[in-house]
């Protein structure tokens, strides 16, 4: 567009009599995003992915790769970063298996601070009250996954359901060696697990089991994933028709990173080498089985596969897709 062009557009709009369009991006409204749900169907299935906000994650907290490792993995990646750190969601996940259901995870709430704990929100633009989820599972106790399950005034969040937790899990937090293994400036998240665990256990509603364990609602299977945490699960859920969906938790954090280099670690993993081992595996029977994979910590809404690269992965997220009809 040449200067005449652009002087002429000027002056028309100058003289319009049509009424200025109204700001946008200056009230609380205008910032508001779409709502932070996404429906897939896997099998018979229903998955509804949940947004809960988002999270910056250094990279300086990237262990086992070169910072020259980390910047050519990331470059022109366009991963939104920010001074604090690389843009990371925290989703959780709403299955609809048979009658139930079932989440995985249930954010942050109020333990991260404001811009996160969109869950519940999330939830009931979805279409289903906290009242109507059946069991809640956990794939650890730390507080963006674990927070969501009480309310601001510390009652259950989610009043008929019940929590479930591996119980090396919850041993972990409810006894000493949470304290020990965590560094003094991240301690306070021992007690956050314990509030969001107490009202739970109090009315009977809390849950643990062992790997393996064929008592988990729905036949969902728990598959030990420690490393991040001593107990970290991963539920794989079958959809039938032989699609199945595996719900991870903190296997990958850095998802630029870490398919392409799955030896790479978080700082704040409690056993890396643990980590390490649990991320290959959990990569490659997710590759070998065509597993549709839900993460935690992947870009939302966080629903799709993992390809084998040779010795590497990548993630190829889901495309947007109608629901089907109903079956009869
Ligand atoms: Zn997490």
């Amino acid at each position: 567009m040449g200067a005449t062009a652009l002087a002429l557009g000027a002056s028309a709009f100058a003289q319009s009599t049509s009424p200025a369009p109204a700001p946008e991006a200056t009230s609380a409204s205008a910032l508001q995003q779409v709502p932070g749900y996404y429906q897939q169907a896997i099998g018979t299935l229903r998955v509804t992915a949940l947004f809960d906000g988002v999270v910056q994650l250094p990279r300086s907290q990237i262990q086992g790769l070169t910072p020259a490792a980390i910047d050519a993995l990331l470059q022109r990646r366009y991963v939104p970063e920010s001074p604090r750190g690389l843009q990371t969601a925290v989703n959780a996940y709403l299955v609809h298996i048979g009658g139930r259901r079932v989440l995985v995870d249930a954010g942050t709430a109020d333990c991260f601070g404001p811009g996160l704990g969109q869950v519940i929100a999330n939830l009931q633009a979805a279409g289903v009250s906290p009242a109507q989820v059946d069991d809640v599972l956990l794939t650890h106790a730390h507080p963006d996954h674990l927070c969501g399950v009480v309310g601001a005034d510390g009652a259950r969040a989610f009043p008929n359901a019940t929590l479930w937790l591996d119980d090396t899990e919850l041993r972990y937090w409810e006894g000493p060696e949470a304290e020990a293994r965590t560094p003094q400036a991240l301690r306070f998240v021992v007690g956050q697990a314990r509030r969001a665990l107490a009202p739970y256990q109090a009315a009977g509603r809390l849950r643990s089991f062992k790997p393996g364990d064929a008592g988990l609602p729905a036949g969902i299977q728990a598959l030990a994933s420690p490393g991040h945490t001593p107990g970290h699960t991963s539920y794989l859920i079958d959809g039938g028709d032989a699609q199945k969906l595996l719900v991870w938790g903190d296997v990958v954090h850095y998802h630029v990173v870490q398919f392409a280099r799955p030896s790479a670690s978080f700082e704040a993993d409690v056993d890396r080498v643990r980590a390490i081992a649990s991320r290959r595996q959990l990569l490659a029977q997710a590759a070998r089985a065509g597993w549709w994979v839900a993460g935690a910590h992947l870009p939302f809404p966080g629903l799709g596969h993992v390809r084998a690269e040779g010795a590497a992965y990548a993630w190829v997220p889901a495309e947007f897709s109608p629901l089907p009809a109903a079956r009869r």
